[in-house]
């Protein structure tokens, strides 16, 4: 099919990107299970090193099933183009790649994947890039900590591990007028709840291992470019506005437009960097993205319900879902994140830091597990996992607290993951 913009979101998460495959008429995007292409000749395969000639030369670079991946999730986006790549760190190194070099910075919400700080706080220090931290909900500090170096905001439209909901619109006319992209993690939200860029997001990063996949069974991450950022408005972005000396000097901005961002990923982010998506990956993915809908309304409906269960219960301390009304963040929904707050949320147990491990350890249907976005809802204790690797003041920062734990809502029947809870909370306050 043509992916007209006249599709609605159901019929695009099982038809972008996917067309009958043109040798067999196979219906289903087949898993290309192949390292490389077969060039028609010498004048195709120097068209195709050259980037005269988009096509297939070798599979860390560019596959027939990533690319139908890459294509779907563009579209769900509202996205020009998309890179696929190994895991959604990994799409947070190709993120920043062509933005940043020594010297250079981001600033970066305190509000984010515990991963992610570490990533941020620590990883990049050995590239010489840096971040600063800021809490989001200040604008006036966003704009104060961007100087002449910075490079690029970086934040989570649903804030893992607390469900905590950005103000997309307020950061994107920082980023706008500082002349740098915003960069969104979308991860927790799913372009279903959320889509960072109408909201004036430059840049969409996910872990597709979640919510995208949504089955728990392969990591894998994402790139998507909006298409609408000037990469040679000021002198910032030398990888994207100057000549490229290992393309001869072609300059990815002039010559590519709108898609500059997603050619400089596969050309030189893909090919020197190597985090490729392998194609059994995007399968597993493409098969969940076809759900994804239907899945996210199920999440959402179960976080609400047992999120109001726990709030009235006087075993809990806290309940951070953003989709309560008791919640400063309720207000946001409607603007962010119109079809509801996600199913990511951390509460508090009377009895600290030993009640939830006794809780943790007393759930049956709840699974114990470091990941989020399964159909299956999981438990975990942020602090002494996720985000161990953070201060306490950190960790407090983040809203991963010693003395809550952090639930990913599955789409089980609510009544039943209510009844786990009430049978755990009990062993664990007794
Ligand atoms: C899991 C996660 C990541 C990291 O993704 P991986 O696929 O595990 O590398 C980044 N951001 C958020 C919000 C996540 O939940």
């Amino acid at each position: 099919m043509t992916d007209g913009p006249s599709y609605g979101f159901d019929t695009l998460q099982i038809h972008a990107g996917a067309r009958p495959d043109p040798a067999t008429g196979a219906r289903q995007v087949p898993i290309y299970q192949s390292t490389a292409y077969v060039f028609r000749d010498a004048d195709h395969a120097a068209a195709l090193f050259n980037l005269q000639e988009v096509g297939y030369i070798y599979s860390r670079l560019t596959n027939p099933t990533v690319a139908a991946l890459q294509e779907r999730i563009a579209t769900l986006e509202g996205g020009v183009g998309a890179v696929c790549c190994s895991s959604g760190h990994a799409a947070q190194i190709m993120a920043l790649f062509p933005l940043m070099g020594p010297g250079k910075n981001i600033v970066a919400s305190t509000r984010l994947y515990g991963g992610t700080v570490t990533q941020f706080s620590q990883t990049i220090k050995r590239f010489g890039w840096s971040a600063t931290f800021v809490d989001f909900d200040d604008v006036e500090a966003v704009k104060a900590a961007i100087d002449d170096d910075t490079r690029a905001i970086f934040g989570e439209a649903i804030a893992n591990p607390g469900g905590y909901i950005m103000d997309v619109r307020a950061i994107a006319d920082v980023a706008d007028a500082a002349g740098i992209p915003l960069i969104i993690d979308n991860t927790s939200a799913t372009p279903f709840l959320c889509r960072p860029i109408e909201l004036g997001a430059t840049l969409v990063v996910h872990s597709t291992t979640k919510y995208l996949t949504g089955n728990g069974t392969v990591t894998g991450g994402c790139v998507v470019d909006s298409g609408k950022f000037d990469w040679a408005a000021n002198d910032k972005f030398p990888s994207m506005s100057q000549p490229e000396p290992a393309y001869h000097g072609l300059k990815f901005a002039e010559t590519f437009g709108p898609l500059a961002f997603t050619f400089h990923g596969i050309a030189i982010g893909l090919r020197d960097l190597g985090m490729t998506m392998n194609p059994q990956a995007a399968h597993y993915t493409l098969m969940g993205i076809e759900t994804l809908s239907l899945r996210m309304e199920r999440h959402v409906e179960n976080a609400e319900k047992i999120a109001n269960w726990l709030e009235a219960d006087d075993r809990v301390t806290h309940v951070t879902y953003a989709g309560l009304k008791s919640s400063p963040y309720f207000k946001r929904i409607k603007d962010v994140c119109p079809k509801g707050a996600g199913a990511l949320f951390t509460f508090g147990v009377k009895g600290g830091y030993d009640a939830c491990i006794k809780l943790i350890d007393s759930l049956e249907i709840f699974s114990h597990v470091a990941n989020l976005g399964d159909t299956r809802s999981l438990i975990i204790h942020s602090a002494s996992t996720t985000h161990r690797q953070l201060t306490e003041d950190q960790q407090r920062a983040a809203g991963a607290a010693p003395e809550v734990v952090r639930v990913s809502i599955g789409t089980e029947d609510a009544d039943d993951l209510i009844a786990d809870l009430d049978q755990a909370l009990s062993k664990a306050t007794s």
